[in-house]
């Protein structure tokens, strides 16, 4: 038990950092910004809630059973609650400790211990993906994509549903310029292409490097990239997370760059935390914090040199913030300031425009029924802006939104900040 006035007492199981839960006041200010608290109205579904629970088991006061692995689960890894939480309680740093102690301590039915086990052997993997994946292109190209939808039921045709279309989009191939490198003695960027986002959205890589080089940045390539570790960190993996991060940290820092972009924000967030990630690691601790202070965010770097120049595009446009770019590095105003500089455009704000949408990493397939009412409230108020694009800076959240606005017949367009700022170049 805690005691009053005293040291915190030593914890009965190694749950999260124990030290870290004390920060939690209680005071609920985070409540209205936690997703899942909206949804349920569970107190054991907010931040507060999860910050209790964390305690009483790492205290001996309760048990790892279906009920408390239930209310983790539940939780999306989002960090509203972070940008929320006066008392600065590290709510990333404790759900994914949380996670790998309940993956280590908590047995799950089969089922899903088998979706879990496929994502985790698939996800980070792209030419296992794209291996996946080829039966699916290929009905797509004989157009019975929508066929095999309606041939399916359940959890598969929900999957099938949330994938973009996968043969090239004039968006796509609009992309195939490559990036030119202008300047020699410009400071050098590398764009990491992820593993998902390489197989299902490698226009928003390419696209970023070709704004980039348009901005003036001298833009490298890594010869290989493997997964960033999110998919590992957000399901409990710390050891795996440990050695995608270690990999990592060797290719980038011997590219040479200055400056690290990800199309992904839950990638550019792992990234920026392998500092803390590998803190112990007796060869890459240091390398890794170097590493982690060269990620930037694409729109932020671009408006250091000066935007480029866009052609007109009279057009309305809504702002998603992506959880990770919004919580986790803590960037909202510099995408809009540089929509805003596109001759023609208006942006219309959308409420909440910062609550997940429930994609969040793998989320929206392991937690389908809490993720698609994240996706119904999100696409209610894009409506309600009537805008035309609807932007965002993540794979992932393009996805998801895409499909819940396909689902509703809407016609607006969403579109990833790198395509919708490369389709307003000028020429
Ligand atoms: S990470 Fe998101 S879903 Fe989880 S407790 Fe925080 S606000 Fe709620
Ligand atoms: S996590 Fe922060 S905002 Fe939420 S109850 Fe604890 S101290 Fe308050």
């Amino acid at each position: 038990m805690e005691q009053p006035g005293g040291s915190p007492p030593h914890p009965a199981r190694d749950v999260a950092d124990y030290e870290l839960l004390f920060d939690c006041v209680h005071c609920g200010l985070c409540l209205e910004a936690c997703p899942t608290y909206k949804v349920t109205r569970a107190e054991m579904d907010s931040p507060r809630g999860r910050v209790y629970l964390m305690k009483a088991l790492a205290e001996g006061r309760a048990e790892l059973d279906d009920d408390a692995a239930r209310h983790f689960d539940l939780c999306l890894g989002c960090r509203g609650c972070e940008t929320a939480c006066p008392s600065g309680v590290r709510y990333g740093r404790l759900i994914e400790d949380t996670r790998a102690f309940v993956e280590a301590n908590y047995r799950r039915s089969r089922g899903e211990r088998m979706v879990r086990r496929a994502l985790g052997m698939i996800f980070p993997y792209p030419r296992r993906l794209r291996a996946m994946l080829a039966p699916l292109r290929l009905a797509e190209r004989l157009r019975m994509r929508g066929l095999i939808r309606l041939a399916l039921s359940g959890r598969p045709r929900e999957w099938i549903e949330l994938l973009p279309p996968l043969a090239a989009t004039p968006i796509a191939r609009k992309s195939a310029a490559r990036a030119e490198a202008l300047d020699p003695d410009a400071p050098a960027v590398v764009v990491h292409h992820g593993c998902v986002t390489q197989v299902l959205a490698n226009s928003e890589n390419e696209n970023s490097e070709r704004i980039l080089a348009a901005a003036g940045y001298r833009v490298t390539r890594l010869r290989g990239t493997v997964c960033c570790g999110a998919l590992d960190l957000h399901s409990g993996n710390l050891k795996r997370a440990r050695k995608f991060a270690r990999e990592n940290v060797r290719q980038i820092m011997q590219s040479g760059a200055d400056a690290l972009v990800s199309a992904a924000s839950g990638c550019s967030t792992a990234i920026a935390e392998y500092g803390e990630l590998l803190k112990d690691d007796p060869e890459l601790a240091g390398p890794a914090r170097a590493l982690s202070a060269k990620v930037r965010e694409l729109s932020g770097l671009v408006l250091e040199r000066g935007a480029p120049k866009f052609r007109e595009m009279r057009c309305t446009v809504t702002y998603h913030d992506a959880c990770h770019l919004v919580h986790g590095l803590g960037v909202r105003e510099a995408p809009r300031t540089l929509l805003k500089s596109i001759p023609g455009l208006r942006l219309i704000e959308m409420p909440e425009s910062d609550m997940c949408c429930g994609s969040a990493g793998s989320y929206n397939l392991t937690e389908p029924a809490m993720a698609r009412q994240l996706a119904r409230r999100k696409a209610e108020r894009i409506l309600a802006t009537k805008a035309q694009y609807v932007v965002l800076a993540n794979p992932g959240c393009e996805f998801q939104i895409a499909a819940e606005l396909r689902r509703r017949g809407s016609r607006a367009k969403v579109v990833h900040l790198a395509d919708f700022l490369a389709m307003a170049l000028a020429d």
